[in-house]
This record gives C-alpha cells, sequence and structure tokens, in this order.
C-alpha cells in the first residue's frame, strides 16, 4: 500500500465520498487538497448520510488523520456548521483527528456576496456558481489579498492586513457592483464567532505530512469535482477555480515528498453535469427524466437537477488520461438496471467529422454525440458483491469500458452502502 489520489474522471458528482468512505479503512492520513465548499460528496455509513462539503469523508473512521491542506478555500463559517452537523450526529471531531494547514487562505466574508452579486451581474451569461465565494477567493488569493490561517494567532497583525484588504475589496463591493461596503464590525464578528473556533485545528499540517511520509504511513488524497471541472485541463471558463487533478494533490496538501503511487478515477456509469457549460452527450424530455430520477441526480449543495446523459467516452477517456488513472472506480452501475438498452457515447462528430479526441473547449459547442447501444441486463444488480454475480450483459458493460478507456476498472459500485461493491484484482481486470 503506497499513498493513493481518489479524484473524480469527469464532470463531479461521480461518487468520490462513496469511494474514500469505503478506502479510508486502508489509510492512516486523509487530504483533502483543493476546493472547498462548493461541492459536496455523499457518505452512507452506520452514523447515516452526510453531505460532506469541506470536510475530508476520513472523519467517521477512527485513528484517521484528517487533513485539510493549503490548497483548499478554507470557509470558517461553512466549516464549523459542518463540523457541528457532523459532531451532533455522534462523530468525534477534534484536533487529534482534524488538522487544518496553518497556510490554507481563508474564504473571507466578501467571497461569497461577490459570487452572487458577479452571478446577477452576468443574468443569462452566468457561469452556473454556487455561490459560495469560491472563484473570488481563488482570484484573490493568486493576488495575494487574503490571509493565511495561521494568521489567525497573530492577532495584531491579521487586524492591519485584514483591514487593509478590506479597503481595496470594497472598491469592488462599492464601486463595481454599487453593494454596501464591508465593516470592521462585520468582521470583527466573524472573526470571533468563527475563526475563533477554527483555531484549535489550525497547525503547521507540513510538518505533520512530512513525518508521515518518513514514517511510511499511507495517505489518501481526496480530490473535488473532476477532471474537465480542473481550472488548465477542464472546460474552462466552465471550470472551477482550483487544480482538481491527481497531480495538484502533493502541492495543495503541503507534502511535496508525498510520491503518489495509484489514482483511483471515479467514473459513474452515465454521465452528469451541474451547471452551464458544452455537455456534448446531454439528453432531454423524459428519457432525461427517467435517468435524473433513476439516479437521483440533485445537488448535495444546491438541490438543482443535475443534467444527464449517457456515458461519455470521448470525455471518459481524456479524463483519466489527464488525471493520470492507474484505475477505474465505476460507480452506480444499478442505477442503468432499468434500460432495455445502453446508450454509450462512443465519439463526437466536429465540423462533420467524426473524433475521438475531447476537443479544445472553444470547439465543444460544435460538436455532437456519436451514440451506440449496448445490451441491458434488465435486473436489479443492487446485491451483487462479486463479479460473477453480475449478469453478463452487466460485465459486458464494464468491459466495454475498459477497453474503450484504456483502464482497468476495479471497483463496481451497485448502490450508495458501503457494502455495495465489487471489488476486482488488477489483473483481472486487464
Ligand atoms: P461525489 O461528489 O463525487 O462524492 O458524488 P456525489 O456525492 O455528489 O454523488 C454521488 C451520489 O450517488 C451520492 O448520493 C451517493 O450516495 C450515490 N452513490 C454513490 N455510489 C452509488 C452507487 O453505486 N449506486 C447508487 N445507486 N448510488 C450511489
Amino acid at each position: 500500500m503506497g499513498n493513493c489520489a481518489i479524484v473524480g474522471v469527469n464532470w463531479g458528482d461521480e461518487g468520490k465520498g462513496r469511494m474514500v468512505d469505503l478506502l479510508t479503512e486502508r489509510f492512516d492520513v486523509v487530504v483533502r487538497y483543493q476546493g472547498g465548499g462548493n461541492a459536496g460528496h455523499t457518505v452512507i455509513n452506520e452514523y447515516g448520510k452526510f453531505a460532506l462539503h469541506l470536510l475530508p469523508s476520513g472523519i467517521f473512521r477512527k485513528g484517521v488523520v484528517n487533513v485539510l491542506g493549503n490548497g483548499v478555500a478554507l470557509d470558517p463559517e461553512n466549516l464549523m456548521r459542518e463540523i457541528d452537523e457532523v459532531a451532533s450526529r455522534g462523530v468525534p471531531v477534534t484536533p487529534e483527528n482534524l488538522r487544518i494547514s496553518d497556510r490554507a487562505s481563508l474564504l473571507l466574508p466578501w467571497h461569497r456576496e461577490q459570487d452572487e452579486l458577479e452571478e446577477k451581474r452576468l443574468a443569462d451569461r452566468k457561469y452556473g456558481s454556487t455561490k459560495q465565494g469560491i472563484a473570488p477567493f481563488y482570484s484573490d488569493k493568486y493576488q495575494k489579498k487574503t490571509v493565511m490561517a495561521g494568521e489567525l494567532f497573530y492577532p495584531d497583525e491579521l487586524a492591519r492586513h485584514l483591514s487593509g484588504i478590506m479597503e481595496w475589496k470594497n472598491l469592488t463591493l462599492t464601486g463595481v457592483y454599487g453593494a454596501a461596503p464591508c465593516t470592521e464590525a462585520e468582521l470583527s464578528e466573524w472573526l470571533g464567532t468563527y475563526c475563533e473556533r477554527i483555531k484549535p485545528y489550525i497547525c503547521d499540517t507540513s510538518e505533520y505530512l512530512a513525518g508521515a511520509v518518513a514514517e511510511g504511513k499511507n495517505i489518501l488524497f481526496e480530490a473535488q469535482l473532476g477532471a474537465l471541472r480542473d481550472l488548465d485541463m477542464g472546460i474552462y471558463p466552465y471550470t472551477t477555480s482550483s487544480n482538481t487533478t491527481a497531480a495538484y494533490a502533493p502541492v495543495g496538501a503541503g507534502a511535496p515528498s508525498a510520491a503518489i503511487t495509484d489514482v483511483i478515477g471515479v467514473v459513474k456509469a452515465y454521465s452528469t453535469c451541474v451547471g452551464e457549460g458544452p455537455f456534448v452527450c446531454e439528453m432531454f424530455g423524459d428519457e432525461a427524466e427517467k435517468l435524473r430520477s433513476a439516479g437521483f441526480e440533485y445537488g448535495a449543495k444546491t438541490g438543482r437537477p443535475r443534467r444527464v446523459g449517457p456515458l461519455d467516452i470521448v470525455a471518459t477517456r481524456y479524463g483519466a488520461a489527464v488525471q493520470g488513472a492507474t484505475e477505474i472506480a465505476l460507480t452506480k452501475l444499478d442505477v442503468l438496471s432499468y434500460m432495455d438498452r445502453i446508450p454509450v457515447c462512443v465519439a463526437y462528430t466536429v465540423g462533420g467529422k467524426r473524433t475521438d479526441r475531447f476537443p479544445f473547449p472553444a470547439a465543444l459547442a460544435g460538436a455532437e454525440p456519436v451514440i451506440e447501444y449496448l445490451e441491458g441486463w434488465g435486473t436489479d444488480i443492487s446485491k451483487a458483491r462479486r463479479w460473477e454475480d453480475l449478469p453478463a450483459a452487466a460485465r459486458e458493460y464494464v468491459g466495454f469500458i475498459e477497453r474503450s478507456v484504456g483502464c482497468p476498472v476495479t471497483y463496481v459500485s451497485v448502490g450508495p452502502e458501503r457494502e455495495s461493491i465489487i471489488l476486482r484484482e488488477k489483473e483481472l481486470a486487464r
């Protein structure tokens, strides 16, 4: 066992939380290395059903140390709410099992407001932001206009630093958007109410992780969203504002010496996409509604109905390559059981020409899906626990994905519960 990243291969919501929850058993440390409270990982276990936004999914396992790395958008208000929610349902969250990097930048009170103001200004040209302040946060971080969590331990410096940033931000809030300025009183209330409460968890997590690496501990890196939402490699500008790819994990975790040996790319058995942007294989009408309700495809954070479509092999092959996936965890295969025949997007046509390659983002608007059908299995597979338990048509569907994406499928998930999983040896899957 080495260090492993669990990442999304598509547009997000692939079921990463479920896979992390399953696999944390084998790891000593789970690290979130990017993103913030804008997406949700759904986890179902002995404590109940949870939608985790910022907390690493290892929080439910005794003995696992969970780390929020320097690459996350640390929103103290949302994080404290999430800790309270999880703790009220019997899951202990202490400085022993949750450590926040002192180098994680803070999502400031005006980031959510600015996100909302900008989406309102864009009106029908909006990006479909979850309005959690993620885009303003990351742009401010790169402009060096936010503060790091560790600064909370230097109150005099912090006060000076924050009031300088607020003065700068108010120029935008009032001048660009005509909104009310943020005040010192609001800032100190935020500091007193939320920031004070996260202080016990803040420490030098890089030092901790370097020690963990040196001791040979197993580290799991947990990503948010998927490859197609990666700021650099995704469908820009309909991406998120951080790097969702496994290659960013050691940087965003603050653990540059952690070599990642395994990258588990999570792929859903069909496609879903939240928000705006090109989605070549999108289904509409009754067909879409059936799939949406079979898979219960509504956003974990926003409740928004997700756009749905057949599995997109072109996007999945690209996503798996961008992630450097060494294996695939295929989720929600059970959802397709109602279909007589299963549509799969095997190629695109762009400008009248068929292509297997995922196009440059600007070309996606003109791309059309090429759909083929595979045989359905027409029976409930949610109780299958071994590869042999699956009907031949379901095994063929998995085999087809493996061959077309060029990556072994080592896990097949047939339900949201921890135990609803089929494990395959890598050798068998090849
Ligand atoms: P994440 O952000 O990648 O963790 O994905 P989400 O939590 O947004 O979406 C996954 C949803 O599918 C959650 O509600 C899970 O409980 C559920 N889920 C995960 N795996 C399976 C599966 O194999 N079958 C079914 N029916 N549901 C699943």
